[in-house]
């Protein structure tokens, strides 16, 4: 059977990567999580204090780049990719409060859109691929053969974000994600490179009311059309 592209778009905490890795391994493809590389340069700037504040040592950061190597490795329990930096497992500590507040401005950085853009289509090469993330349907893989674009609203997503952080244990104000989430909103919006957008083909996917069941029914069909 033919292979074909995926592109899950969308703003964040909407549940594309849960409902993108589902239907990797459902249908047997290879999943990436772009959103994880944007979240592994971040981590690597603030472990390499290259924050100042809320602003960043673009001309360091841009003389390093080289050096930061981002893959993913398979968790053979789960069967879901882990992210590593440098050969480091950081699958956790990309998903801080801490991170997610500093990474749309690593984002906006054009060397690091061009950066993993090309590292993205590289691993996109063979088909057979789901990635989710921001610009996947229009700036990464424009030629995808299905292009979704994902959205709820955004005291829904803080919601989902507040209860996914609070069940690892970590210590946050449901106030402080809703901002979150509405300032990287914006940012991905208003950015000048690859700004977060629906691509003119994908199919829009509100899932504020949707279980996860019927998410995934409706993306499985949406699938089985796309390969037909
Ligand atoms: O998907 P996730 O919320 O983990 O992505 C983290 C951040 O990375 C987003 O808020 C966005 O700023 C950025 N991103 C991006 N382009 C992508 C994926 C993520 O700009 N393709």
């Amino acid at each position: 059977m033919k292979k074909i592209t995926i592109a899950i778009d969308g703003y964040s905490s909407c549940g594309k990567s849960t409902m993108a890795k589902d239907l990797a391994r459902e249908i047997g493809y290879i999943y990436i999580d772009s959103g994880a590389m944007y979240r592994a340069v971040t981590l690597y700037c603030i472990e390499a204090g290259l924050f100042n504040g809320k602003s960043i040592c673009t001309d360091e950061l841009k003389s390093q780049m080289d050096q930061i190597k981002i893959s993913f490795k398979l968790d053979e329990q789960t069967q879901r990719p882990r992210t590593q930096l440098n050969g480091k497992d950081v699958e956790e500590s990309i998903r801080t409060m801490e991170v997610s507040s500093r990474v749309s401005i690593i984002a906006a950085l054009d060397f690091v859109r061009e950066a993993l853009v090309r590292q993205q289509q590289e691993m996109g090469r063979a088909k057979g691929i789901v990635m989710d993330g921001r610009d996947i349907g229009t700036t990464v893989f424009p030629d995808a053969e299905l292009k979704i674009f994902v959205t709820a609203s955004p005291e829904i997503r803080a919601e989902r974000r507040y209860k996914e952080l609070t069940a690892k244990g970590e210590k946050v104000n449901f106030e402080e994600i809703l901002t979150n989430v509405k300032e990287r909103d914006y940012i991905d919006e208003h950015r000048e490179v690859s700004p977060l957008r629906k691509a003119d083909d994908a199919l829009l996917l509100d899932n504020s009311h949707l279980t996860i069941a019927e998410q995934k029914k409706w993306l499985l069909d949406k699938f089985q059309q796309a390969i037909q």
